[in-house]
């Protein structure tokens, strides 16, 4: 190994990447991911030197929570001297999620961490598998004077890499699975490896990772529809221990103007539920006040989620609850970007 070679760190947490066939079920379960890297030879042509990591029972990323995400950041913690990145794999469906959860926990990130994962399994003839991993290996092992180009989570993607708490999964079938609608992508893979400098997070000098542990799960989402009822919004009001609730709103942040609609939320309000106001477009973000559909919502105090995707906000809920954020600054830090993740 020569002095100068990158190391890299490989995190697998399961997903399709590493998963077989059970050809009883057809069904694709996870597989022992350190026996599948052996077959694939590629790696050992990189220009770095790779340890990998697996998750002992590998999951579906449906099964992830707030748990495994800790569990990852603690991972990258106690090996973080040790490597210049770190990319973990990861089931595609809640991808997204992860990456915007590990952004938020691990504060003054100075390394890459980059996520990616397939849609077919490293082992099948037409796998998107390999180009994902190998291109994020390279991005992870990216150094400019010294230094990481980098600096922050990633996600990449069928040949590109986005700020994952930018990110939404938005195919289940084609390669092309995620997009980041409100910031454009940090680099792209074709013939060159081209990094927009000008979209990376800006280096924090002097400043050592922070890894938080806690995230509060008293968190809901409610996805406002035409003739949603009172009894199903009191129902996730009235939630147990409920702290905070993403309200999926439409277009620029609008909602009903029914009484019952508007007194139930300010009545939540005032009794200290933080609800922030995340638009169900896939593109585009909050403007309160801009119809009057919205004043309401800004006089009583919602939180304005702005351009936040809802996999974000629910990540940064739980981390700012999850770190004590008080009530009296709930709204203030929500509407704060802490790591990129709003305008
Ligand atoms: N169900 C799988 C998962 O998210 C899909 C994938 O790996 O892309 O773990």
């Amino acid at each position: 190994m020569s002095l100068d070679m990158r190391k890299i760190l490989l995190l697998y947490t399961g997903g399709t990447i590493g998963m077989v066939k059970d050809y009883e079920s057809g069904a694709l379960k996870s597989f022992n991911f350190n026996k599948l890297l052996k077959h694939i030879p590629e790696l050992n042509q990189l220009d770095c030197s790779i340890n990998s990591i697996s998750f002992e029972n590998p999951i579906d990323s449906s099964n992830m929570n707030p748990k495994e995400w800790v569990k990852i950041a603690t991972i990258i913690e106690e090996n973080y001297s040790d490597y210049d990145g770190f990319v973990v794999l990861h089931g595609s469906d809640t991808m997204s999620y992860t990456a915007s959860a590990l952004s938020f926990l691990l504060e003054n990130l100075d390394k890459p961490v980059i996520l990616t994962g397939s849609q077919l399994p490293i082992g099948d003839l037409r796998t998107d598998a390999k180009e994902n991993l190998i291109t994020s290996i390279q991005i992870a092992a990216l150094q400019s004077k010294g230094v990481p180009v980098i600096r922050e989570v990633g996600l990449y993607f069928e040949y590109k890499l986005y700020r994952g708490n930018r990110t939404t999964k938005i195919n289940a079938e084609n390669f092309q699975a995620f997009a980041s609608f409100n910031y454009p992508h940090l680099a792209e893979s074709g013939v060159h490896l081209n990094v927009f400098t000008e979209y990376l997070l800006p280096r924090r000098k002097n400043k050592s990772l922070v890894v938080h542990k806690k995230m509060d799960e008293n968190v809901a989402v409610l996805k406002l529809f035409p003739g949603i009822n009172k009894s199903v919004l009191e129902s996730v009001l009235q939630t147990d221990g409920l702290k905070a609730l993403i309200l999926e709103t439409y277009g620029s942040g609008n909602a009903s103007t029914a009484d019952w609609f508007l007194n139930s939320l300010k009545k939540s309000i005032e009794n200290g539920l933080h609800i922030i106001n995340v638009t169900q477009c896939s593109g585009g973000g909050v403007i309160m006040g801009k119809y009057e559909t919205s004043s309401h919502l800004k006089q009583m105090q919602v939180i304005n989620g702005k351009d936040i995707t809802t996999e974000a906000a629910i990540s940064k809920a739980m981390y700012m609850l999850g770190s004590g954020v008080s009530g009296k600054h709930f709204k203030t830090v929500f509407e704060t970007s802490l790591r990129g993740e709003m305008h």
